[in-house]
């Protein structure tokens, strides 16, 4: 069997935000939620695939009644720029009519996708409707969206990590780095 292969940690070129970075974000960004939905009995919804992580240790940092539920939206596939068309891949589950909603988003860059849940969301009548998004790539916007939590501003770089994958992998490592350029060029 051939063991660097398995050694994700290899094709990492740096380390952007470290784990510890990270968790205190997470806690501070639950505090702030807490206060903030208290007693509205918020649905956390988050997106597929990339927020598992994110909404994993938000949960845990929040310490109000809420449930949660989950969306998924077309990806990057193996590419690391948007197609720019973004599709329904899988709906909630439950109504969201008269819940105050928080969408959980890994990163925002282009902003074409939280352009697009926030429109189908609003649709169906939701009490509220806010976002909470771990990373935010400011220069790359394409349409104006409103962030009402964002953990971290960072630079157009591509980042895998705490969720955020390329080509399905670099998903568990907990901390957010960026990819040595080998792993693209091999793919494209
Ligand atoms: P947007 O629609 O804002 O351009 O892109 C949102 C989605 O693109 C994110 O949910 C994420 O799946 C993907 N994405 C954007 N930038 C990055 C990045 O730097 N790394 C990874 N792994 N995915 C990204």
């Amino acid at each position: 069997m051939n063991k660097s292969k398995d050694n994700i940690k290899e094709d990492i070129a740096g380390v952007l935000i470290d784990s510890e970075q990270v968790q205190n974000k997470v806690k501070e960004l639950g505090k702030k939620i807490s206060r903030d939905y208290k007693e509205k009995n918020p649905v956390l919804i988050s997106v597929l695939k990339g927020s598992i992580v994110l909404l994993a240790d938000l949960l845990k940092a929040v310490d109000i009644s809420c449930s949660v539920d989950f969306i998924a939206v077309s990806s990057y596939g193996e590419n690391t720029e948007t197609s720019g068309v973004v599709k329904l891949i899988m709906d909630l589950r439950e109504s969201i009519e008269g819940r105050h909603v928080l969408l959980v988003e890994d990163i925002v860059d282009t902003g074409l996708t939280m352009a697009y849940l926030k429109e189908n969301l609003l649709t169906r009548h939701p009490a509220s409707f806010k976002i909470c998004a771990l990373l935010s790539k400011p220069q790359r916007r394409q349409v104006n969206i409103d962030l009402d939590y964002i953990g971290f501003e960072i630079p157009d770089d591509f980042v895998v990590g705490y969720g955020l994958d390329y080509d399905e992998k670099y998903r568990n490592l907990d901390y957010i780095g960026t990819l040595k350029p080998r792993i693209y060029q091999k793919n494209g």
